[in-house]
């Protein structure tokens, strides 16, 4: 569902992703861990596009992401190209990112009203839907200013699937989170992963919750990945020194 092609991103003299190559199935949960500065962060943001890329193909849902086939090669895609490549992704970040002027429902009903053209009342059934399923309908009509932290990065789950995203990315979404909330949204992610057939890939520091729910780990060092496998061949038989030394340290 999502390749990473030899992609390559620096700044300036930093190569931040050296030539990764990374695959992430269909129905695949993937988590990335790693030092600071490893690039985890950079591979998200690239997928949004909210980075450019140096070098290499990202392909999603079989199709490149930044560039067009033309004649036996590729070539820089247009905007409306990417555009409609990257609807298939949804991300939720560290800081929410909610609309602070609207309701939890009206962040829901935004994107699928106004990017996907969909009717009022059709919208408000999906947005009232997903904030039920992610323990909300109750403060559905609240500012994000009146939710709890751990509230609104349940509502920004919401408003990314609102948009029927074909992959979900996550990125640190528990880290602004005082400890007693962290586990309505890590349960909210176990729900999506148990009851969805959906595309996930997570950056996180936390091993326990990465070790519960993912297929497989990916463990980045210096842009690249180092080892990857299983959580429980990762995390209880780590094979490459780097590996070994990083568990440790977070443990
Ligand atoms: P962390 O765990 O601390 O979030 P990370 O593995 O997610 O780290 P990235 O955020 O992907 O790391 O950043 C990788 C490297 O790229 C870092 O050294 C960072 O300082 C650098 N970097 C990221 N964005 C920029 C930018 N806009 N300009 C210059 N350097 C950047």
């Amino acid at each position: 569902m999502v390749s990473f092609r030899k992609v390559t991103k620096s700044y300036g003299s930093l190569t931040v992703l050296d030539s990764l190559d990374l695959d992430v199935a269909e129905g695949e949960m993937v988590t990335i861990i790693g030092p600071s500065g490893s690039g985890k962060t950079t591979v998200l943001r690239m997928l949004m596009t909210l980075e450019s890329i140096n070098g290499g193909v990202i392909y999603v849902d079989g199709e490149p992401l930044t560039h067009m086939p033309k004649g036996d090669h590729l070539v820089p895609a247009n905007s409306r190209h990417v555009r409609q490549i990257r609807s298939k992704i949804g991300m939720c970040f560290q800081q929410f990112n909610l609309f602070p002027h609207m309701t939890a429902l009206e962040n829901c009903m935004e994107g699928p009203v106004h990017v996907l053209g969909m009717s009022k009342k059709d919208a408000r059934e999906r947005a009232e839907d997903l904030l039920a399923m992610v323990g909300m309908a109750d403060k559905r009509d609240q500012h994000p200013s009146r939710l709890s932290g751990g509230q609104q990065q349940r509502v920004a789950i919401a408003r990314a699937l609102a948009m029927r995203p074909k992959v979900m990315l996550f990125d640190e979404v528990t880290s602004a989170l005082d400890p007693e909330v962290i586990g309505e949204v890590t349960n909210v992610i176990r729900k999506l992963v148990s009851e969805y057939n959906l595309t996930m890939l997570m950056v996180t520091h936390q091993m326990g919750f990465a070790k519960d729910i993912s297929d497989r780990i990916c463990f980045f060092y210096g842009g690249k990945i180092e080892e990857q496998g299983s959580p429980d061949q990762l995390f209880s038989n780590p094979q490459k020194e780097r590996t070994q030394q990083f568990l440790s340290a977070v443990k």
